[in-house]
């Protein structure tokens, strides 16, 4: 008997008719012979839908209640899937992410798991129920108060029952195949792709693909959960996400023992870009900057230092990070001024990121000069770079991400015969 840990994103339930559907795969999977644990996402747009309600009240909502408003998304789900289940006559019971022993630190919005202790979940398994589970949230034992994981965490919370119950499989439902080669909603001919490493699945992730939440994919490597990405409205057999102790992916008999050089395209909007503008040139300066900017919490990405200009003494650094994270980075930045000596701050949110990934490319020289040759003739002009092992990113005008995102993946022959299916649309 497997235990399988199945998680469904909010447009695989984002109706009456998704929920039955939905109950009727688990069931299945049940009758099948195996453990069955789910883990489900607020129905549909819920989640933003709260946010914009809370948004109509209050531009300053406490934290603490935040994540109690937004946790109840969730909550909804599981007891109508308990519902649904029921009534095909298997049993369940749903349980929130504090009863199904998600213990998290105390940072609301943006908890950390600290530990998982699934001793209901267990329990409930081995009576031979199907056991429900609230995505996305937590309890801190510090605070006794509810938490949540930060956007997209639903993932998060199913790898990491995956991990503690030792399941075979987390599966993660969505309204597409699996991970596609591009978005295919910006790139329609993008094709999915059927095993990934998780090492350039991770890169994937941190560049904005958000068909997996990154820290989701970070657990399920360092723990080594095998993921497997399908689509809740198809039978189709998804993408494999592969940890490997080598990140390598173990070759089937019959299977070409290179892999291909390019595994996606990914873009971002989510970031902005911050130039702080005439910073004297002397050792400590982006210490200080990046110490500023650390102590306001943000995450940064990107960054670029310019040449002095001849006899100023004065340098630009530039970096991107979270749009959302933006106003508290300027704030600190700016308090700081007369401290640090720069002349004045930049803030731009119109940019874009794109990166092309694949494990390949460290050792094929031509890569980058092929990626470069693409956006030029699509007349794309490029505003920051940077690079890792596996990994090129770009930072665009956000205005031409698209045709930026389009370009690349046909350069690199990624586009496929036929268009891919898009089920749900929203790509939760
Ligand atoms: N409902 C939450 C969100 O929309 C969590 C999730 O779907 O994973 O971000
Ligand atoms: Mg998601």
């Amino acid at each position: 008997m497997s235990l399988i840990v199945q998680k469904f994103g909010g447009s695989s339930v984002s109706d009456a008719e998704g929920i039955k559907r939905v109950a009727k795969r688990v069931v299945e999977t049940q009758s099948a012979g195996n453990q069955v644990v789910v883990v489900v996402s607020a129905m549909g747009d819920t989640t933003d839908d709260l946010l914009d309600l809370a948004g109509q009240l209050t531009a300053a909502a406490p934290a603490r209640e935040m994540d109690m408003l937004l946790s109840s998304g969730e909550r909804i789900s599981m007891a109508l899937l308990a519902m649904a289940i029921t009534e095909l006559g298997a049993s369940a019971e749903s349980f929130t992410g504090s009863q199904a022993g998600m213990i998290t630190d105390a940072f609301h919005g943006k908890a950390r798991i600290i530990d998982v202790s699934p001793h209901r979940i267990r329990t409930a398994i081995d009576k031979g129920e199907i056991a429900i589970v609230a995505g996305f949230q937590g309890m801190s034992r510090e605070s006794n108060d509810i938490t949540t994981l930060g956007r997209g965490g639903s993932d998060t919370t199913a790898v990491a029952l995956a991990a503690e119950l030792a399941a075979d499989v987390c599966e993660i439902y969505t309204d597409v195949d699996g991970v596609y080669t591009a978005d295919p909603r910006v790139a329609p001919n993008a094709q999915k792709i059927d095993r990934i490493s998780s090492a350039e699945m991770l890169e994937m992730a941190a560049s904005g693909a958000k068909i997996l939440h990154l820290r989701c994919v970070e657990y399920a490597r360092r723990f080594g959960v095998p993921l497997h990405v399908r689509s809740s409205f198809s039978q189709h057999e998804g993408t494999w996400v592969l940890p490997d102790p080598d990140d390598k992916i173990t070759i089937q008999e019959g299977e070409p023992l290179e892999q291909p050089i390019i595994s996606g395209v990914a873009h971002d909007r989510s970031e902005a870009k911050v130039t702080v503008v005439g910073v004297p040139d002397i050792p400590g300066k982006a210490a200080e900057i990046f110490g500023i900017v650390a102590g306001a919490n943000s995450n940064i990405d990107m960054i670029v230092q310019n040449v002095s200009t001849q006899g100023s003494g004065k340098t630009d650094i530039s970096f991107t990070l979270p749009i959302i994270d933006g106003k508290e980075a300027i704030d600190a930045l700016n308090a700081a001024k007369a401290q640090v000596g720069f002349d004045s701050i930049d803030y731009n949110e119109q940019i874009g990121k794109l990166s092309l990934i694949g494990a390949g490319m460290r050792s094929n020289p031509g890569v980058s000069y092929r990626f470069f040759q693409a956006l030029h003739e699509a007349g794309v002009n490029i505003d920051m770079i940077s690079t890792s092992e596996i990994r090129i990113s770009v930072v665009t005008d956000a205005k031409l991400l698209d045709t930026a995102v389009r370009a690349v993946h046909g350069a690199f022959g990624l586009d496929g015969e036929a268009e891919a299916t898009v089920y749900g649309g929203t790509g939760r």
